[in-house]
């Protein structure tokens, strides 16, 4: 088994460190877990990449930007590992999140060891995202980046999935939560100028014709009812977010 704890994907998410720190100290095997600082250069200056989304940039190329030469050169090292564990934090409101980019059958088990409130599974970046590399790929975006319940609540569903792996003795909290899954399907674009209605939450669904933005007397309407995912003003340069459907799985 080799797990891989990969942080820093996001350079200015300094969560992964926290967690990393955590992990050490349960001395697991190398040859088991190690951890991988995705992108240093913009973690040291604490900036999201350098030239471009690195968790946007798979496979990579060995001649392109910054970030494309970072993933070109760890997707054979992702690849490679059984596991990889994907550390992450959000300004959008979403607690408690698995990010997946391929539902398989060893996928699922782990997620479900896990429990998270919800699982997201990623089409937009089903090819270019860290995790999208992975045998098995599982991130992490469990909150704030300064909330100790985001760190707390990681370092638990990390431990968890270790303890189901028999790589380290723990005693699992009992946890009848049900886990809430969702295929997100696209993306909604932040068209200049419009800012999103104050009502328009994460999880929570919005309805054809439902009025989501506005700039003036100008509004964005739902052209069909979607759940908003990873949705916020300030979140991405480009989208206000994702749209989810809920899925029921068997
Ligand atoms: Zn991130």
């Amino acid at each position: 088994m080799k797990i891989i704890l990969n942080i820093a994907t996001h350079g200015n998410e300094k969560i992964g460190f926290e967690v990393a720190k955590e992990i050490e100290k349960l001395n697991i095997n190398k040859n088991i877990l190690v951890v991988q600082i995705a992108n240093k250069k913009a973690f040291d200056l604490n900036k999201r990449y350098i030239d471009q989304d690195l968790n946007r940039s798979f496979p990579g190329k060995k001649h392109g930007n910054y970030e494309e030469k970072i993933a070109y050169k760890i997707s054979p090292i992702i690849k490679s590992a059984d596991i990889v564990i994907d550390i992450h934090s959000t300004t959008s409101n979403l607690k408690d999140t698995l990010i997946i980019t391929n539902l398989n059958k060893k996928t699922r088990e782990y997620v479900e060891i896990i429990q998270p409130k919800y699982v997201l599974i990623m089409n937009p970046t089903k090819n270019n995202a860290l995790i999208s590399q992975a045998k098995v790929g599982i991130a992490f975006e469990y909150g704030k980046d300064k909330d100790l319940s985001t760190l707390r609540n990681t370092v638990l569903g990390i431990k968890k999935l270790l303890k189901y792996l028999c790589i380290i003795n723990f005693i699992v909290p009992v946890n009848n939560a049900t886990i809430s899954y969702f295929n997100v399907v696209s993306v909604v674009p932040k068209l200049e100028g419009y800012k999103l209605i104050n009502n328009i939450k994460n999880y929570k669904l919005v309805k054809k014709n439902y009025i989501y933005a506005r700039k003036g007397k100008n509004l964005l309407i739902a052209d069909e009812d979607f759940y908003p995912i990873l949705f916020g003003q300030k979140n991405y340069n480009d989208i206000f977010g994702f749209k989810g459907k809920k899925i029921v799985l068997k």
